[in-house]
């Protein structure tokens, strides 16, 4: 007896469900389909484009199987390395895989579609690396790179650690490992935590490797973007460079992945697909293999530990490049300048008297506003008290609506109270600050000095940034006002003064990291002040004179904060010690989210029984409780180990959505950076 065999492709389709779909070949299609081509399908009454998994034989026919209808192109689009490292980061992120290949796929399509109609593109491809004339390492830049390039040129993935303090040449390190990897015949991917703010990185590399260098930016069209990806597939780029989603570049020939401020939590991606191009990099440099190089100047949590345990090589730069010296810094207690002032002032008198100095000198002032996320946390202005959970050591927020004060991880909740229960003190206030009365205060107290502000409403306009930078290093200001975006690297010798008007405000955001992120802030706004002959001195007004952050950063100390750091997670139960993953409901209505989210509270407790591997806390409402129209809420699990973790997170998932009600949308988000 014999069998009529039918061959059948496992199709990866961008759709929200889990699983694959399988078509049957037609004959004609048989030798030509391979895995990681691109086909299109009929779906339900439509079409589709799906991603071609594996070609295999059937026994019997299966009548409702539909035939694929198209093959797009002859040659893989994705390789088989590629495919392996997407199905990992669609079971690791708990994604569809047709949704997280589509990732890739759809900065292609363009492409696809003109190649499809014989068009020529109008494909980018690079000249032969020209090399500028290299200029003398210190002695740590080259022990570093004895220790990449060898893995570069032996495709062996190992991960390291570049830890440089700021100015320490970081980037000439990145750019000499590149080049090795470019003199293999091999392509460098270098990712970087924004475009728009790293102008400086993107120009050296620019400088140093003219058109080799392909850069992956929001600006480009979609054409543009279709006719770059290719370019990088063909190889026509040795090098790209480009934010979080250049890790999908489509690099065949790769060498080295390098991640620039590793720590920097604009890797993660906060919606859909919910990765962290960080880790993306590691996995990929391991699968292909190709070493990755993580550098920072203040490492995460997570990677100085994996250095420390030796599963990360560390390479340090410890000295500035020049011997220029660290800025100093002097640390203003606020809780004292309130009291001797009686009015709450902005600019403290210390700082005021360090601000005339360098004007005098003809030197310029940057001021910094911290004003990450949102500020919602109460504070006493007299001794610096803050309200923190007894659960999570987290700080509470403040809800106006109801007057309490509520930890988002666990639920515990107070009644905002107008008595400090430290000091006794009644003068509990949020701190709103904003850039504008920031401004304004300047401008009374130096009205001959030229200030410029930065921040989301002067720079809206189209290259407004670049404008205000460009005039602030031809020193066309004297101090500029800015928010985050200016303490990213731009270089500026004539700076001597930062000043830091409150490095409160990240430090008591709800999160368990914010410790963490306010002294990476911190240290890398001082990396601002003095850059050249000159010295620079920082300024950092504070109501927490003694935080660890803030103590830590003043002395530029990673090491002791680290250690500490270390201990309270480790004590806390947070990561790196434990690992994290963070379930999400979201509701048009309050009422019905509240309903959704005591069935997946029940549901939680089914699956994970106490005591056991994983622990669940929540669920609570989100910080930000309302977006859009949508109430949302959260809840937390955690585990030490990540398999048990994944297990658990997967069957909540699995059995919440049985459950809860229709137009409530559950998502998971695995190693958590958000919890507002
Ligand atoms: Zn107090
Ligand atoms: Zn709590």
């Amino acid at each position: 007896m014999c069998f009529q065999l039918f061959n059948v492709a496992e199709v990866a389709l961008d759709l929200p469900i889990q699983g694959t779909l399988t078509y049957k070949l037609p004959g004609w299609m048989l030798e030509r389909v391979k895995p990681g081509c691109v086909v299109r399908v009929p779906l339900r009454k439509k079409q589709a484009l799906g991603v071609v998994l594996q070609v295999y034989q059937v026994r019997q026919e299966l009548q409702e199987l539909k035939e694929v209808l198209e093959l797009l192109d002859e040659e893989p689009l994705f390789s088989d390395v590629e495919l392996r490292w997407y199905s990992w980061a669609a079971r690791y992120y708990m994604h569809p895989l047709g949704r997280v290949l589509s990732t890739a796929l759809r900065p292609m399509l363009p492409f696809l579609a003109r190649a499809r109609t014989g068009k020529e593109g109008d494909c980018l491809t690079g000249e032969e690396p020209c090399f500028a004339p290299p200029f003398a390492l210190t002695s740590h830049q080259s022990k570093a790179l004895e220790q990449i390039v060898p893995a570069v040129c032996q495709d062996r993935f190992e991960a390291f650690l570049l830890w440089g303090v700021t100015g320490s040449g970081k980037t000439e390190v990145y750019l000499r490992a590149a080049q090795a990897a470019m003199e293999c015949g091999k392509q460098a991917l270098v990712l970087v935590p924004e475009i728009s703010l790293t102008h400086q990185l993107v120009r050296e590399f620019k400088s140093r490797f003219g058109e080799c260098v392909a850069v992956l930016h929001s600006r480009l069209s979609k054409g543009g973007r279709a006719a770059v990806w290719e370019g990088v597939r063909q190889g026509g780029f040795p090098l790209v460079l480009g934010a979080r989603s250049a890790v999908f570049a489509p690099c065949r020939k790769l060498g080295l992945i390098i991640v620039d401020e590793e720590h920097d939590s604009a890797y993660k991606h906060e919606e859909g697909f919910r990765y962290n191009a960080r880790d993306l990099a590691l996995m990929r440099g391991k699968l292909s293999p190709c070493p990755v190089l993580l550098g920072s100047a203040t490492p995460s949590m997570e990677t100085y530990c994996n250095a420390r345990q030796g599963r990360f090589r560390m390479l340090r730069l410890p000295e500035r490049v020049g011997g220029g010296s660290l800025p100093k810094t002097q640390i203003v207690d606020l809780r004292r300048s309130f009291k001797a002032g009686g009015k709450r002032c902005v600019i403290s008198p210390p700082l005021e008297e360090a601000m005339r100095q360098t004007l005098e000198r003809g030197e310029q002032v940057l001021l910094f506003l911290n004003r990450r996320g949102f500020a919602t946390f109460l504070l006493c202005p007299d001794c610096g008290h803050v309200f923190k959970c007894n659960n999570c050591e987290v700080v509470l927020v403040h809800h106006l609506s109801d007057a309490a004060l509520r930890c988002h991880y666990c639920g515990w909740r107070i009644r905002a109270l107008p008595v400090c229960p430290g000091c006794n003190g009644t003068n509990i206030s949020d701190l709103g600050v904003g850039t504008e009365a920031l401004e304004l205060e300047v401008k009374e107290r130096f009205p001959e000095a030229r200030v410029v502000r930065m921040d989301r409403d002067t720079t809206a306009r189209k290259h407004a940034q670049r404008e205000m930078l460009a005039s602030w290093r031809k020193g066309e200001a004297d101090i500029l006002i800015g928010t985050q975006m200016v303490a990213k690297g731009h270089h500026v010798p004539n700076v001597t003064l930062v000043g830091v008007i409150l490095a409160d405000t990240s430090l008591n955001l709800p999160d368990f990291r914010a410790s963490e992120r306010t002294f990476q802030l911190l240290l890398q706004v001082a990396g601002r002040a003095g850059r050249g002959e000159r010295s620079g001195k920082v300024i950092l007004q504070t109501y927490n004179p003694e935080h660890p952050a803030v103590i830590f950063s003043a002395g530029e100390d990673y090491e002791s904060f680290a250690w500490r750091e270390l201990a309270l997670r480790r004590e806390a139960g947070y990561p790196p010690f434990k690992h994290l993953a963070l379930i999400r409901i979201s509701g048009p209505r309050e009422e019905t989210t509240s309903q959704a989210a005591s069935i997946l509270k029940h549901t939680a407790s089914t699956v994970c029984l106490q005591p056991g591997p994983v622990q669940w806390i929540g669920p609570s409402p989100a910080p930000i409780s309302r977006i859009k129209g949508r109430s949302r809420w959260q809840l937390l699990l955690k585990s030490s180990s990540r398999k048990e973790l994944h297990r658990s997170t997967a069957l909540i998932m699995e059995e919440a959505r049985k459950k809860l009600p229709q137009r409530v949308i559950l998502s998971v988000d695995i190693d958590p950076q958000s919890f507002l």
